[in-house]
């Protein structure tokens, strides 16, 4: 089968033939129909060898979609042609993360060399993929694989945080959501579909600014040295009550802890490698700083009824398999609109 995989530390992914896999006892076997492409990706290629721990060579994608192919032996939970979507965040299954279905904090998962798709298992950039559990699957339903295969975590981990801060944002509330890319643009209307807050985007390109206000950002701003007093000038003084950075970079961090409002909520998702301080008289008062790591499987499934019920969607450009590296290409350039989407198939 053909695969899209990262061979070299510090070169492009390449398309190559590999085995097709079988699924061993309890394994599942899809029929790859969507594979997204995440800026996570891009960063662990970017890492030099000393910190790369996620193997070579690496079959990218950790947003998948598919068609049950084969299931192993002791699976019946699955059929094959059931369509489905992968939950990436592969844990254990039976810790006490685990059993609440929080398997993005499995406790065992590096003790027991569980690795997810994409990020150190084979991943959904090929024509087959295979699926440790069927636990790891939640049914598509009619919902379109390449619309909605990026909801498993560009949409998930948005949801994860904003559920989160819901709390913090009732009526005449105010959120900000910095970078407007594949996480944040999907935040965006998460924010409006559940809260009666008030959305302020920031993204340094004036497209991303352009897809903030139409997903439904009341307002986008340039995210420069001036976004602070423009966020306090929107809120009358007081900041916003929940900020939720899709960049994670120094100067983004500082916007996010600069902009909070008293007992605001911080979330630092992006991993550019900002950190923020937190003590008495670096941020206002009793401000939370949280770094979310993806979300739970029970979590996925509220997000696919989210699209489901017509509240969000993931804007897509699509890429066959052999164009992935130059949705690579046009990821690292910034110039992908929402989601780039690998379809094996096509
Ligand atoms: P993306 O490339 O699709 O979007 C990034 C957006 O940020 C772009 O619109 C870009 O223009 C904008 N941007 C860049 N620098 C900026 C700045 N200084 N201020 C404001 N906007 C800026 O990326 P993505 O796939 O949405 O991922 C976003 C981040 O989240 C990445 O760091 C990724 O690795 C990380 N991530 C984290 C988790 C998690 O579980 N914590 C999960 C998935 C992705
Ligand atoms: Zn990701
Ligand atoms: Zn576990």
């Amino acid at each position: 089968m053909k695969a899209l995989q990262y061979r070299t530390i510090g070169s492009a992914p390449e398309v190559v033939e590999i085995d097709t896999p079988e699924p061993g006892p309890g394994q599942v076997l899809l029929t790859v129909t969507a594979a997204g492409v995440c800026h996570s990706d891009e960063f662990i290629m970017s890492l030099p060898e000393e910190q790369y721990v996620y193997g070579l060579p690496l079959t990218l994608g950790h947003e998948g979609a598919g068609i049950v192919h084969a299931v192993g032996a002791g699976v019946t939970e699955v059929a094959v042609g059931d369509a489905v979507a992968v939950y990436g965040p592969w844990g254990c299954g039976t810790c006490r993360n685990c059993a609440e279905g929080k398997e993005n904090y499995c406790t065992r998962a590096v003790e027991l060399g569980i690795q997810p798709p994409g990020l150190g298992s084979p991943g959904s950039m090929a024509e087959y993929m295979i699926v440790d559990s069927p636990r790891h699957l939640v049914p598509l339903g009619d919902l379109d694989p390449v619309q909605n295969v990026s909801l498993t975590d560009a949409g998930l981990t948005p949801y994860h945080a904003v559920k989160r801060a819901l709390p913090k944002l009732g009526a005449g509330s105010t959120a900000v959501v910095i970078g407007a890319g594949g996480l944040g643009h999907v935040g965006i209307q998460l924010i409006r579909a559940l809260s009666g807050a008030t959305v302020i985007a920031l993204d340094i390109s004036e497209e991303k600014r352009a897809l903030a206000l139409e997903v439904g950002a009341h307002h986008a701003l340039h995210s420069d040295a001036d976004a602070v007093a423009r966020i306090r000038e929107l809120t009358g003084g007081l900041g916003a009550d929940a900020v939720f950075d899709f960049v994670g970079a120094q100067p983004t961090v500082e916007i996010a802890g600069a902009c909070a409002a008293i007992e605001g909520d911080v979330q630092i998702i992006g991993i550019a490698g900002g950190a923020l301080p937190v003590g008495i008289m670096t941020t206002a008062w009793d401000v939370s700083v949280r770094a979310p790591y993806w979300g739970s499987r029970s979590e996925l499934m509220e997000v696919l009824d989210l699209a489901r019920a017509g509240l969000i969607h993931v804007e897509t450009e699509v890429f066959t398999l052999d164009e992935g590296p130059s949705a690579y290409a046009r990821l690292h350039e910034g110039s992908i609109r929402g989601r780039a989407v690998i379809v094996p198939g096509a």
